[in-house]
């Protein structure tokens, strides 16, 4: 089985979808690599790390011979049109972004697998990228909030006094949020977290931190939340306004799959907030979960600080690449068998990821966004 690994083109996209560990396993399992040359150059992989692969500049050939291509985010339309009828993708692509690509895939009956169709059940948990790339995001933004603070985030006694520790809420407890709780509790700050899900509590308080009980359930479909009422919004308002305004530092990072951001911090919230704090929201990619949000910048709202930062797991590429690298080569190990691709449709892995196959959208919500 001929493998092809993309260089990612997109703008600040330092990932690689392979590292040299997980070439050699796949090599063990009976395929063959070819990667595009400088392909984890901004992950600081050098191409002399591989070995045992090939390398080549133009990922049109690269592509055109292959069984199954690798990448970070969806190749470029010229590339998928030069891929083998019938081969296989592993990417994210998020569909209805990419209305166009994904009925490109469609007709040259690509069977794509789109990382983020991964389903969210146990045995899928090794193959979910979009856990660990969340992960790090969560990490990162504990980070990221306390350097554009004017104050440290633990206690600290010294010769002229004590320094209270910093407040720090979390809203959103999926996965980026709970690593964002743990992390800003190890760097000392007091740590509050709040959600739609009720039970993110326990988990929340299984990391040191309280949690902000609004008495809302928004349960949604496969663990995810779904949009709230007004009626839910203003109850939530009334719980959550003092805690936002006791904060040094807020993390948001609330997603619903599907749906612009939801907003959790409204304009009147920020101007009520302490004289410098900080705003990290980690949704900025789907719109950003404060009304004061410009993705991708960093805005001062009064005394208040509002960074809102794109594409965070690129920032961390080297470890971004290694956990995504293994994600995928989880998923490769489920359909290559003894040298040859078998996709067993009974698999519900299998029949999740797919977004596209021998000439159809498989899945719903994406056929309904594109077609
Ligand atoms: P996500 O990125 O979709 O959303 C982040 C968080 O925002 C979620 O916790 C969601 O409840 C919350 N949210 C949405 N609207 C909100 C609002 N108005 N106010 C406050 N919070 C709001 O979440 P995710 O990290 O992808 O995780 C989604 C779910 O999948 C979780 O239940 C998680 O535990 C589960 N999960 C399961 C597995 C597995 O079993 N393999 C793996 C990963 C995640």
């Amino acid at each position: 089985v001929k493998i092809a690994v993309l260089k990612e083109t997109r703008a600040n996209e330092r990932r690689v979808a392979l590292v040299p560990a997980v070439a050699d396993k796949l090599i063990k399992l009976g395929c063959e690599i070819h990667m595009q040359s400088d392909a984890g150059a901004a992950s600081r992989i050098p191409d002399s790390a591989y070995k045992n692969v090939t390398f080549a500049a133009n990922p049109q050939g690269l592509v055109g011979d292959a069984d199954i291509v690798v990448s970070v985010q969806p190749p470029a339309m010229d590339v998928v049109d030069a891929m083998k009828d019938g081969s296989v993708l592993l990417s994210f692509v998020y569909a209805h972004k990419e209305p166009e690509l994904t009925k490109l895939l469609r007709d040259k009956k690509i069977t794509c697998f789109a990382m983020e169709l991964v389903p969210r059940i146990s045995r899928a948990q090794a193959m979910d990228a979009l856990s660990s790339q969340a992960a790090l995001s969560g990490y990162y933004s504990a980070l990221l909030g306390s350097t554009n603070l004017a104050r440290i985030l633990p206690m600290m006694t010294t010769a002229v006094g004590s320094i209270r520790p910093a407040k720090c809420l979390v809203m959103g407890l999926g996965v980026a949020g709970l690593q964002a709780l743990a992390t800003a509790r190890r760097l000392g700050a007091m740590t509050e977290g709040y959600d739609v899900r009720p039970e993110t509590k326990e988990q929340a308080e299984s990391l040191g931190a309280k949690f902000v009980d609004t008495g809302v359930d928004a349960r949604g479909e496969g663990g995810y939340a779904r949009e709230l009422t007004q009626e839910e919004k203003d109850k939530i308002a009334a719980v959550v306004t003092k805690h936002i305004q006791q904060a040094d530092l807020i993390i948001t990072t609330a997603a619903i799959p599907g749906r612009p951001s939801p907003k959790l911090i409204s304009k009147a919230q920020v101007d009520g907030m302490k004289n410098g704090a900080v705003i990290v929201d980690l949704a900025a990619e789907g719109g950003g979960n404060c009304e004061y949000t410009k993705p991708g910048e960093t805005v001062q709202v009064g005394q208040v600080t509002i960074v809102a930062p794109l594409n965070v797991p690129s920032l961390l590429a080297e470890h971004a690449s290694e956990l995504y690298a293994k994600n995928q080569f989880n998923l490769i190990e489920l359909f290559v068998k003894d040298g040859a691709i078998a996709l067993d449709w009974g698999d519900e892995i299998i029949a999740k990821t797919a977004l596209t196959h021998g000439g159809d959208i498989k899945n719903e919500a994406a056929k309904k966004a594109v077609e």
